[in-house]
């Protein structure tokens, strides 16, 4: 069998790699940049991650560098009354897995390796992908410096600006939700005691949110601070412009401007995704995480989305024996529901970090009211481990 071609090394293409690698299906994956590597930034693991990463059999590297924090606490940014929190401890005893976080760069190294480990996946950096013809018996890849590859099927992981999906789903260009987030890392011993807590706490605020969590084994502080704005039109990885964050944050708690006034250098995004859509798959040609789904981080399951799809598309091909065409359709049917539902629901957390006025005082109202155990329940549907036919592990 020609290999499976994958276009895109971030977490979503290195993690198809590997789970099509282990499912017996040899792989080319090509990555635009000059080397592998992901931002200086946090990423929040679900329980349903878990499983994937038990699938992948990575589960022992993610667990050495991750964190597992003791609770979500959520705040008013400009009251400073916590609002609700949510106790982890017993994550594991309902949905079978942790909570975690971790940096993203140690995830996506984890992943490089245990692909670089692998015999049947091939990796080539500095190869952007520019277009691609299918036929009946599989696609060929054309690379932009001109050289033609075969395959028997292509997996666009080419993230939020995804050419394959130009291709596949002519859709236009993301959404810009005219959000704006500037990320940074520091050290914890830069913080004074008080400011290390051992948890996820999310600070909200009109139109603005802060939110701070240990990584690396609680070696560093990761802060991300988002607030609405259309200065930026679009943009990605960027150096931040720290006046604007100012201006934003003028009106917030010291503990939060004392928590901003750390960094020095941030990174900024301006945060966009699409509604939810079928279509990500013409014959042998699908999509993977960002390209096909792209989300607000405001249930933090991009990544954790990106390697659902990465399993279950492997476990289709391995049911289909080889019929690309046929596993590629079924993948996308089966996780369509589940990527919209999280990018819907995505958008409903937004507005309820954001709120300001009546609507804050209706959700501290609301959210105060509730139990920890009601609001840990009430995760069940994206926190639960996934289901779909082949995922016997
Ligand atoms: P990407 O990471 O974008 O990777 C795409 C890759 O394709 C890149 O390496 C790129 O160089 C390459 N590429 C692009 N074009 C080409 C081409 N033509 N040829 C070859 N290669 C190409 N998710 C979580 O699960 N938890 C979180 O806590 C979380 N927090 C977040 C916070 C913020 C502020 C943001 C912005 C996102 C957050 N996410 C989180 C979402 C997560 O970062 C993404 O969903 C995830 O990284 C998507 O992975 P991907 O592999 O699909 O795409």
């Amino acid at each position: 069998m020609d290999p499976i071609l994958i276009a895109g090394g971030g977490i979503g293409g290195l993690g198809a790699a590997l789970a099509l690698a282990r499912a017996g299906f040899p792989v080319r994956l090509f990555e635009r940049s000059a080397e592998f590597r992901e931002v200086g930034a946090g990423i929040q693991l679900g329980p349903n991650v878990f499983h994937m990463f038990d699938r992948l059999g990575i589960r022992t590297a993610v667990d050495r560098d991750a964190v597992r924090p003791d609770m979500l606490s959520m705040r008013c940014a400009v009251g400073g009354q916590e609002i609700t929190r949510v106790p982890l401890d017993g994550m594991v005893a309902r949905y079978g897995n942790p909570y975690a976080v971790t940096h993203r760069a140690d995830l996506h190294r984890t992943l490089l390796e245990a692909c670089e480990a692998e015999p049947a996946i091939t990796l080539e950096t500095n190869r952007p992908v520019a277009v691609f013809i299918e036929d009946a018996a599989g696609v060929t890849l054309r690379l932009e410096d001109g050289e033609s590859v075969r395959g028997s099927g292509l997996i666009g992981a080419d993230g939020l600006w995804s050419r394959t999906r130009q291709v596949v789903m002519a859709d236009g260009r993301p959404t810009v939700s005219g959000h704006i987030a500037y990320r940074a890392v520091l050290p914890m011993e830069s913080l004074p005691e008080e400011m290390r807590g051992h948890r996820v706490t999310l600070w909200a605020g009109p139109r603005l949110h802060l939110v701070h969590y240990p990584l690396r084994r609680g070696e560093v502080m990761n802060l991300v601070a988002v607030f609405h704005s259309d200065h930026y039109v679009e943009g990605w990885d960027q150096a931040g412009d720290p006046r604007l964050l100012w201006r934003h944050f003028a009106a917030t708690r010291p503990e939060v401007r004392e928590m901003l006034s750390r960094i020095e250098t941030w990174r900024f995004w301006v945060l966009c995704d699409r509604e939810p859509r079928r279509g990500w798959t013409r014959g042998r040609v699908t999509l993977l995480g960002d390209a096909a789904h792209p989300m607000l981080q405001y249930l933090a399951q991009g990544a954790n989305m990106a390697l659902e799809d990465a399993v279950c598309l492997a476990d289709q091909l391995r049911r289909s024996d080889g019929d690309v065409a046929r596993a590629f359709a079924e993948y996308e049917d089966l996780r369509v529901l589940r990527t919209g539902r999280v990018q819907t629901m995505a958008r409903v957390f937004g507005d309820i970090y954001h709120a300001g006025g009546v609507r804050a005082e209706l959700r501290d109202q609301w959210l105060g009211a509730r139990d920890p155990v009601a609001a840990r329940e009430g995760m069940a549907w994206l926190y639960e481990r996934p289901r779909w036919p082949g995922d016997e592990g």
